[in-house]
């Protein structure tokens, strides 16, 4: 739903021709550092240490190479690789201690049919439950936190997440939480039923525009800062003459 908000034609690219993508050397970094923090909630709740998690990276890494070998040839400084990894941990232990807390869930799989032709799911990072009943859903992001102003797109994807426990669960999450491991921040928001209402309204909204697109076989381009990270500029009408 991203990519068709960005660019429909993107969209089409990636959901309806399934174009290949060279593995992207962020998201790969991502992932690395999300599988590390999914496994610390393993451990015993006093294991769960920076040091415990710093020995959870090597394996987590080589378990990633074998997945995807194409990053041997992406990752050239190994050592550097690693302790941007470890930067990015000593950062989540500055703003979070897993050894205060049980989480519920970790990659909780969501989904839902939001209405006869859209099936909407998501695997969300973290979901936790206090003993009193509260929900809270955390995602982690190994990017730096959005500009002033920006905030409320940077929480559109959790408050997808909140609607779709809301409606399957009976249950308005209280808490939102969005930790940025880049620049070591967070943003948390309390969702509200309208909030939830209007997003649903809004996916409802983003998914007619797809089915319309689909039917007529229109995905227009659409220029931004984005085509300079987009890996079909190359072929994309918009860019090529
Ligand atoms: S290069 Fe830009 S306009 Fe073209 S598909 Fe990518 S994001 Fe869309």
């Amino acid at each position: 739903m991203n990519d068709f908000t960005n660019c429909p034609q993107l969209y089409k690219y990636r959901a309806i021709d399934l174009l290949p993508e060279p593995p992207s050397i962020d998201a790969e970094r991502g992932k690395l550092i999300h599988s590390v923090l999914e496994d610390i909630f393993e451990l015993p709740a006093a294991d769960r240490t920076f040091e415990s998690a710093v020995d959870l990276l090597p394996e987590s890494w080589s378990a990633q190479l074998e997945k995807t070998p194409e990053l041997n040839a992406l990752v050239l400084d190994e050592k550097e690789w690693m302790d941007r990894a470890q930067a990015l941990l000593t950062n989540y232990f500055s703003l979070e201690n897993p050894t205060t807390f049980e989480p519920t869930y970790r990659e909780l799989h969501l989904e839902r049919n939001i209405s006869d032709e859209v099936y909407l799911h998501g695997y969300v990072d973290r979901l936790d439950i206090a003993p009193t009943g509260e929900v809270r859903i955390v995602d982690y992001k190994t990017g730096k936190s959005p500009k002033p102003g920006w905030e409320d797109k940077a929480l559109f994807q959790l408050r997808v997440y909140a609607l779709l426990y809301w409606q399957n669960h009976g249950v308005l999450p209280r808490m939102l939480k969005l930790i940025y491991l880049g620049d070591v921040k967070t943003i948390e928001s309390q969702p509200t039923e309208a909030q939830l209402t209007s997003t649903e309204k809004k996916l409802n909204n983003i998914g007619s525009e797809i089915l319309t697109a689909i039917e007529t076989g229109h995905f227009p381009t659409r220029k931004s800062k984005l085509c300079d990270w987009c890996f079909f500029k190359a072929i994309c009408p918009a860019h090529v003459k």
